[in-house]
């Protein structure tokens, strides 16, 4: 699905897309547990969240300016 000669914006809608995906796919019953994972607090689910604010943060820190930018690219740091 990745091509090797990405730009940033297309890298960060495809991992936007994969964790809505995620989302999607570990939506809690209304028991609130996981249907894939069997637990109520499925860390896929928070992962993905995690994921879909960092590149929030970026996106507003680019349209802000670099030094912000810059500040969000360290957020997606290991
Ligand atoms: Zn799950």
């Amino acid at each position: 699905m990745t091509a090797p000669f990405l730009s940033l914006p297309q890298i960060l809608n495809r991992l936007a897309l994969a964790a809505r995906w995620t989302l999607r796919d570990h939506r809690p019953d209304p028991d609130g547990t996981c249907p894939i994972c069997h637990t109520p607090d499925c860390r896929a689910a928070t992962a993905a969240r995690e994921v879909l604010e960092a590149i929030r943060k970026l996106r507003s820190g680019a349209a802000r300016g670099g030094a912000a930018e810059q500040e969000s690219i360290e957020l997606l740091a290991p």
